[in-house]
């Protein structure tokens, strides 16, 4: 299916063809237009099924460039996921005004992230614990996001994260649209569903 059946905007679907993406992967088509409309949804999907598109696409829909405030948050396993998404969400946002997408994991000193908060940030990606730390430090505030990524929430479970992952959405707005990608369906996969959740569509691809 083409990216052009979707309500994108003209610069972003042209840059999709720069980018050489010709048609959507499965993921893609299946999730996309639920995720366009603001449901929320539950997909299943592994790494090289081109979810991060699936849900970059999403999120940059709905961003107010010329808003400076946090709007979007994707929470990953590790550092290596986080700085992916982050390549990925920067190449699907080239073409737009200036977003800004930081990556908050651990590792390293936060006065660096603290700094790239401060200039604005449009978009988080990160690992749960140190984004509930910086939240503790009221280095980063979530009072304005309207769109939160869970990818590879069952790797996140399998690290312990569940805890972490709770206190750092309960900082969210309730009107949030929360977007989950997991590849296997774990039972701490549906109790964070129901907890985080609004009648969130499956997608099995
Ligand atoms: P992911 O599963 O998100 O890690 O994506 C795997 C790779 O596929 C990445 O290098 C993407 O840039 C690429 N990709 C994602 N969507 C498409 C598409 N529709 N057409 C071609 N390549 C894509």
């Amino acid at each position: 299916t083409a990216f052009s059946s979707l309500p994108l905007s003209p610069t972003t679907l042209a840059n999709l063809q720069q980018l050489g993406y010709e048609s959507m992967t499965p993921i893609q088509a299946a999730s996309l237009p639920v995720a366009l409309a603001g449901q929320d949804l539950i997909a299943q999907a592994k790494t090289g099924s081109g979810k991060t598109a699936a849900f970059a696409l999403a999120l940059l829909a709905k961003l107010n460039p010329r808003w400076f405030a946090v709007q979007a948050m994707v929470l990953c396993p590790t550092r290596e996921l986080a700085d992916q998404v982050t390549v990925e969400i920067r190449r699907l946002a080239r073409a737009e005004e200036n977003i800004k997408v930081v990556t908050l994991c651990g590792g390293v000193a936060t006065r660096g992230q603290r700094a790239s908060l401060e200039n604005g940030a449009h978009i988080v990606v990160g690992t749960p614990g140190r984004i509930m730390d910086l939240l503790e430090r009221e280095y980063l505030s979530l009072e304005n996001l309207n769109t939160l990524v869970l990818d590879e929430a069952d790797r996140m479970l399998d690290m312990g994260f569940f805890e972490d992952i709770a206190t750092v959405v309960k900082q969210t707005p309730k009107e949030r649209q929360t977007l989950l990608f997991s590849a296997t369906y774990p039972e701490g996969i549906a109790k964070l569903a129901q907890q985080f959740m609004r009648d969130p569509q499956q997608i099995t691809v």
